[in-house]
């Protein structure tokens, strides 16, 4: 054994039990009461928990947008993530347009992260127009590891419904998943030539432009082509209570419908964008209402949304401060680092959600719907030794000051948390200890998924 972590609380996405864990090179040995490691670096956790690392399935770092760069890069973004405790990312590889070929866009950002990760990643696959015709790459795609697609329902990018039937059916040849933006492009486009008829154009009117009727729509549409094709699909980052409950109701049919939703809808509303800074929360689609929160935090803690993800997208204040309207201010968000400590403190100690339940939304069911599982998302002998030591009774107060991202600011400043992470280790190696990052760039490794066989 190298390492053993002894005295703590050990949370599986089962149950909660007091372990130790024993650590042999890059994986989980043992998991034990008492056990006896000799040799073993020993450190004492009593009083801690021991929890999968978190993995967030839905991050964009070192993106181009335009002109503008995320100003988080690989590096950044996932030595980020190390700090707050997530120990695998899942990006994106997207094609410049849709005339350049999928596995040319998947080999370029699997260039940009090999020398730079921190922690391990996996990607998704953005399809854009056409490209949902072209079996020989969607296979390609699947066979180097990229077991999801990622589609728009708005933007440049954009799918038509219709296409995205045709790419769920390919998908389900192939047993890989689909995952949707889900906005409906006639009722944005229809929102934003009424505002800005009216002159109503500042960067406060962003959740207006964007209603919530657009999600829920597109949701509902989503949701039945993928009835239609008999194939699984997966809602990123949904925001209103009525796009969880078209999903629950789904599922309630016994369908394969997944959904995602991110600690900003969770913890935040809309009242955000009457205050001077609405630009630094700005993202699509936008916050909602307290109510949407709520209902959010339901459809979480009843099972009808699997996965928490943080859609990490950030831009600094500068960078944000060049919007001069809804639809030119950059869109996105810092998460990654907050995500478990938020998912902690408002979650579990709030009561939405038990232990092993944040264990399943923040890493086991994200890796089990992206091909990563059992190697990543579960605490057992034989994956892989990604734990974090979680401090429940670390008291912190949010704030720019404390976190690692290259943006320089948080949308959860002065939350208060109860628990935060005390270390990471990833595949064995401490990457954080107690506020300070010990890592180094490139011992990230991508992970490939593996296409379900179910
Ligand atoms: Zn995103």
């Amino acid at each position: 054994m190298d390492l053993l972590l002894k005295g703590g609380w050990v949370v599986t996405h089962e149950r909660v039990e007091q372990a130790d864990v024993a650590i042999k090179g890059e994986k989980i040995a043992a998991l034990g009461p008492d056990l006896e490691a000799p040799g073993a670096t020993v450190r004492d956790v009593t009083g801690k928990y021991i929890l999968p690392g978190a993995i967030d399935a839905h991050v964009h770092y070192q993106m181009p947008i335009g002109d503008l760069l995320t100003a988080d890069d690989w590096f950044t973004g996932t030595r980020l993530a190390a700090c707050g405790g997530v120990t695998t990312v899942i990006d994106y590889a997207e094609p410049s347009g849709p005339e350049e070929p999928l596995t040319q866009s998947l080999a370029q950002r699997l260039a940009e992260a090999r020398d730079q990760a921190c922690v391990d990643y996996g990607l998704h696959q953005v399809v854009m127009a056409g490209q949902e015709e072209d079996s020989q790459e969607l296979k390609k795609v699947v066979e180097k590891g990229v077991t999801s697609f990622k589609v728009f329902t708005t933007y440049n990018q954009r799918l038509s419904y219709a296409a995205i039937g045709r790419l769920l059916q390919q998908a389900r040849q192939l047993g890989a998943m689909v995952t949707v933006h889900c906005e409906d492009h006639e009722i944005v486009t229809a929102k934003r030539q009424e505002l800005e008829a009216g002159g109503r154009t500042a960067p406060a009117y962003h959740a207006t432009s964007r209603p919530a009727d657009a999600e829920i729509q597109a949701i509902q549409e989503v949701i039945r082509q993928a009835g239609e094709a008999g194939a699984p699909v997966y809602i990123v980052h949904v925001s209103t209570g009525g796009g969880a409950a078209a999903i629950a109701a789904a599922r309630a049919q016994g369908r394969q419908v997944f959904g995602e939703t991110c600690p900003h809808y969770l913890l935040l509303t809309d009242e955000r964008y009457a205050s001077p800074d609405c630009r630094l929360f700005l993202m699509c689609p936008p916050l909602r209402t307290a109510k949407d929160n709520r209902d959010l935090w339901q459809h979480l803690a009843g099972g009808d949304l699997q996965v928490v993800a943080t859609d990490h997208c950030s831009y600094s204040p500068e960078q944000k401060a060049a919007g001069t309207a809804f639809y030119n201010t950059p869109s996105g968000v810092p998460g990654t680092e907050t995500l478990l400590p938020l998912l902690y403190s408002y979650g579990v100690s709030r009561g939405w959600l038990t232990l092993p339940q944040m264990v399943r939304v923040l890493a086991t069911n994200p890796a089990r719907l992206f091909g990563l599982y059992p190697r990543k998302g579960r605490l057992a002998p034989g994956s892989d030794a990604d734990l974090v030591v979680f401090d429940p009774r670390q008291e912190v107060t949010l704030q720019a000051a404390g976190l690692h991202s290259a943006a320089g600011y948080t949308i959860f400043a002065g939350f208060s948390l109860q628990g935060y992470p005390e270390a990471t280790y990833l595949r064995g190696r401490l990457v954080y200890d107690r506020g300070q990052f010990l890592g180094q760039a490139g011992q990230g490794k991508f992970i490939p998924g593996q296409v379900s066989t179910s």
